[in-house]
């Protein structure tokens, strides 16, 4: 049967907006507002679309002039010779471990709790053969030089896959890496002959909370990978930085895992307008997280990760609450509160209104428990629900 090209065209064409996008997402601005998830959640503003619309329109195959410009303001903000826009962080980390390693066996030391090690899809061991061994940090905060040099593998012994990439993150679960300890293994690390990187997911969250340049920050390490599309709140995009002979090499891989893309114009002018515009805005959410933290513990639920930038982890259980009573009230609210469970992850587009409105949740509910004769640990009993690590990191120029 041969069909009219309006038959096809018929069959073809899709219109994905619904019937009034303009309510629908005015509506959705404000679920985002009182989204305590994560900050991968925050979507591009109008100024941010306004001024992406106007990037240039090349193919960054062969050559996108906003994209370079964002990779070389990338490269020099860091530090480094040469960035590369990567459309994920996930992405940005594979690939730059694919990059530094090139021969199995080997390992790849890196926190337990490390985005390459939990959440990428076993992505070491698939794309670069890497097993990863994963250390629990002898101070439950960051890994030491003491933790990474009792576990990394140095031998000829063939039982063993020698260590040749250190991996860190900063933030981590959105605490931050000491410099000094930072330095101390990258150090140690190269002179062992083994490579480092960061995955820096949110360094801009250290570099507001430490007065520290992201240059400084980014100093003792080979490679290192930036995100625009969490809490700076880009739609999409990372970046990773090296020197400019590891970059050729990862750009080889971005393509050869079908990471190359084409108009990215949008997506380079949209991260620049993060970086201008939503990066000086993190402070506010900071002090935020501080103000959920403190609210927490004024009620007497236990802090168990301390709200260094932009996220806090908490137990409810001193107070006789769970994470399920908590969700299911914050869902019954005229605008419901997104919540998952120990986790809270503050973002730009975060409403005090919602923040006051969760404190409000947990306090009802402790209140509630109590008058039900639930009856706080003593503070023998609560030693066990305090944390091992609870100093904030000394703000330094
Ligand atoms: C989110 C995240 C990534 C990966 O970013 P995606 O864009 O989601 O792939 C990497 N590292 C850290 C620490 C992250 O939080």
């Amino acid at each position: 049967m041969v069909l009219t090209l309006q038959q096809i065209a018929d069959q073809v064409k899709l219109d994905v907006l619904t019937a009034d996008p303009v309510k629908d997402n005015a509506a959705k601005l404000i679920e985002i507002s009182r989204t305590f998830i994560s900050d991968t959640v925050t979507v591009p503003s109008k100024g941010m679309l306004e001024y992406a619309a106007q990037a240039t329109q090349g193919d960054d195959v062969y050559f996108e002039p906003a994209t370079a410009a964002l990779e070389e303001h990338i490269a020099k903000l860091t530090g480094k010779e040469a960035g590369l826009f990567m459309t994920s962080g996930s992405a940005s980390n594979q690939i730059a471990l694919r990059t530094h390693l090139k021969q199995p066996p080997y390992s790849i030391i890196a926190d337990h709790r490390a985005h390459i090690h939990k959440y990428e899809a076993g992505g070491a061991a698939f794309h670069s053969g890497a097993t990863v061994i994963a250390i629990v940090p002898s101070n439950h905060h960051h890994l030491t030089l003491a933790d990474v040099q009792e576990n990394a593998v140095i031998t000829t012994d063939t039982h063993f896959a020698p260590t040749e990439l250190v991996a860190l993150e900063n933030t981590l679960n959105g605490t931050i890496l000491p410099q000094k300890e930072a330095i101390a293994i990258c150090d140690w690390a190269h002179s062992q002959g083994m490579k480092t990187h960061l995955d820096g997911a949110r360094i801009w969250h250290v570099a507001v909370e430490t007065g520290k340049s992201i240059s400084e920050l980014c100093e003792p390490f080979d490679s290192v990978s930036l995100c625009f599309s969490k809490g700076l709140g880009a739609p999409i995009g990372s970046c990773l930085v090296g020197t400019k002979e590891f970059i050729t090499r990862a750009k080889w891989f971005r393509k050869l895992f079908g990471g190359g893309m084409r108009q990215t114009g949008y997506l380079a002018a949209s991260a620049a307008y993060a970086l201008t515009h939503n990066f000086p805005q993190l402070p506010r959410v900071h002090a935020l997280a501080r103000r959920v933290e403190a609210g927490l513990e004024k009620i007497g639920a236990k802090i168990s990760s301390r709200a260094e930038t932009c996220m806090i982890f908490y137990d409810p259980a001193p107070i006789g609450v769970n994470y399920d009573e908590i969700a299911e009230r914050a869902s019954k609210l005229a605008h419901p509160l997104v919540l998952g469970g120990s986790r809270l992850v503050i973002h730009i587009q975060t409403s005090e209104e919602a923040v006051d409105d969760f404190l409000s949740i947990v306090r009802e509910l402790a209140g509630e428990k109590k008058a039900a004769g639930f009856t706080p640990p003593t503070a023998q009993e609560n030693g066990a629900y305090r944390d091992v690590y609870v100093r904030r990191p000394q703000k330094t120029n």
